[in-house]
């Protein structure tokens, strides 16, 4: 039984400077869930994961809660200690800095855990990167970039995990890979928001699915139901 909401976003309104990306966002996500967020280029996807992040740009209006706690006043470094965590599209590694050293950062913030067993454990979820512990990540293959970054995410102490377009640009294998890890941390308990260009992915690993289209919500639903309903190839087709 679901107990409470993991994360809520309500009448979320985003701007770039006056021009409107999000009209009236509502958005809930229980403990334990995954859901995927979905849509053409351009529809606001992006900019939901931002907003909830607390990044600017956008600027937004609405309210945001993590659990219980609004959060939507609170600035982006104090909603990912709270456990709002995103990984950014386009695995956002530090290039100059070695596996460990991202790993580390990812950590930096939190108290009281013990970050070489941390770490350890990451390196369970992605062998690759143990291989590659002491290499700068710039050197690494996009996938195992990717990989870094979730785990960094990871180590930052998620409750509510978003990754944003994992999958981009990166070889079927590998996304079937970094899937298979997502799948993990969803049976592991974790509360996860996936957006994905590759809808069948990110819908085999949802429980439900928000379609998105020009800044506002067009669908919602259980992820098999969503699959199969005409708006989804509706909405990609009709991306820019
Ligand atoms: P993509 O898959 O291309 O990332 P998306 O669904 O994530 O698409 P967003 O990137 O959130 O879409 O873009 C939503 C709208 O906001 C688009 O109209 C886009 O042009 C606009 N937009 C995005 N970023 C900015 C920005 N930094 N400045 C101005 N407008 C922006």
């Amino acid at each position: 039984a679901r107990q409470g909401t993991a994360l809520e976003v309500k009448a979320l309104d985003s701007f770039y400077g006056l021009s409107r990306a999000l009209n009236g966002i509502d958005l809930v996500v229980a403990p334990g869930e995954a859901v995927a967020v979905l849509g053409a280029n351009g529809a606001g996807k992006t900019t939901l994961m931002r907003s909830i992040a607390g990044l600017e740009p956008p600027r937004s209006t609405g309210e945001v809660r993590l659990a219980e706690t609004r959060i939507d006043k609170m600035p982006a470094h104090i909603r990912a200690c709270s456990g709002v965590v995103l990984v950014p599209e386009g695995r956002q590694v530090f290039p100059e800095l070695t596996v460990k050293q991202n790993l580390q950062l990812g950590a930096y913030a939190r108290k009281g855990i013990d970050l070489d067993t941390e770490i350890e454990a990451m390196f369970v979820r992605f062998p690759r990167l143990k291989e590659r512990i002491d290499q700068r990540a710039g050197l690494l293959s996009g996938g195992e970039q990717q990989m870094l970054a979730v785990a960094r995410g990871l180590l930052t102490g998620p409750k509510v995990f978003m990754l944003d377009e994992p999958s981009l640009g990166l070889a079927p294998l590998v996304v079937d890979e970094l899937f298979a890890s997502f799948e993990r941390l969803r049976i592991e308990g974790m509360t996860i928001i996936v957006v994905d260009q590759m809808a069948g992915h990110a819908l085999a690993l949802a429980d439900r699915a928000y379609l998105l289209e020009t800044g506002a919500i067009l669908k919602s639903g259980a992820a098999d139901i969503i699959a199969e309903d005409p708006l989804l190839e509706a909405a990609y087709l009709g991306g820019e």
